[in-house]
């Protein structure tokens, strides 16, 4: 196809070609998996947001699980504004000394996230929609496999959904396009290095 497009003996340079394929496809979204027990899930999603803002998509970030979630992050999508929206569901941590909270607050705030996220998504306002730390609400037993599959049927086809989260279920790792596994060969942390500002958060 590209070829069709060059005068005959016109050579092109390879960023030149890859930049026309880029404008004369029609958008195809993807689903992409982040998983793993290494480090990298969340940053790589933002990323990929940076990368989207780049071209000025809009993009849409839920953060499923409070708490994993800090403000490094947080100061610099007020920068991104208002290609990128940002929305924190859930109600902190789960079962963990300081969670205080009944489980049904917990359930409620995941399925609130979810019907909210479902909502934006079919909305088809958004290029990009990142569902951040959704695995960790099903493992949790907040949300069901179910309802995460539901969610990619609901997936206009022009908008790419980011799913992160350790222990993504087998059957979304099935149904995704590109899946990765963060794995972890090592982390500062198992020296005892806390978690350090502008990298970990
Ligand atoms: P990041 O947000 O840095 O991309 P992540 O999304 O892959 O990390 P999470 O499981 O969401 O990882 O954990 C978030 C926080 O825990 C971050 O501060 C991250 O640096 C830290 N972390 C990630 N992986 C590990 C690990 N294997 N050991 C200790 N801490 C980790
Ligand atoms: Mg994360």
């Amino acid at each position: 196809m590209l070829s069709e497009m060059n005068e005959p003996g016109e050579k092109r340079s390879p960023d030149a070609a890859d930049a026309q394929a880029v404008e004369t496809e029609e958008p195809r979204g993807l689903v992409l998996v982040n998983t793993g027990d290494g480090k990298g899930k969340t940053t790589a999603a933002l990323g990929t947001v940076l990368r989207a803002v780049g071209y000025g998509y809009r993009c849409l970030i839920v953060q499923f699980i409070k708490g994993s979630w800090m403000y490094g992050e947080l100061k610099s999508i007020k920068r991104l504004e208002p290609e990128v929206e940002f929305y924190r569901m859930g109600r902190g941590f789960v079962g963990i000394v300081d969670d205080n909270l009944p489980r049904e607050e917990h359930e409620k705030a995941a399925r609130d996230a979810l019907a909210f996220a479902r909502e934006k998504l079919t909305s088809g306002g958004y290029r990009l929609v990142v569902l951040d730390e959704i695995f960790v609400a099903v493992t949790l037993g907040l949300i069901s496999v179910r309802d995460v599959l539901s969610l990619l049927d609901a997936r206009p086809p022009q908008t790419t959904l980011i799913l992160t989260g350790r222990g993504a279920p087998p059957e979304v790792i099935e149904r995704a396009d590109t899946v990765t596994e963060m794995r972890e060969v090592k982390h500062a942390f198992r020296k005892g290095i806390l978690a350090q500002r502008g990298v970990d958060y």
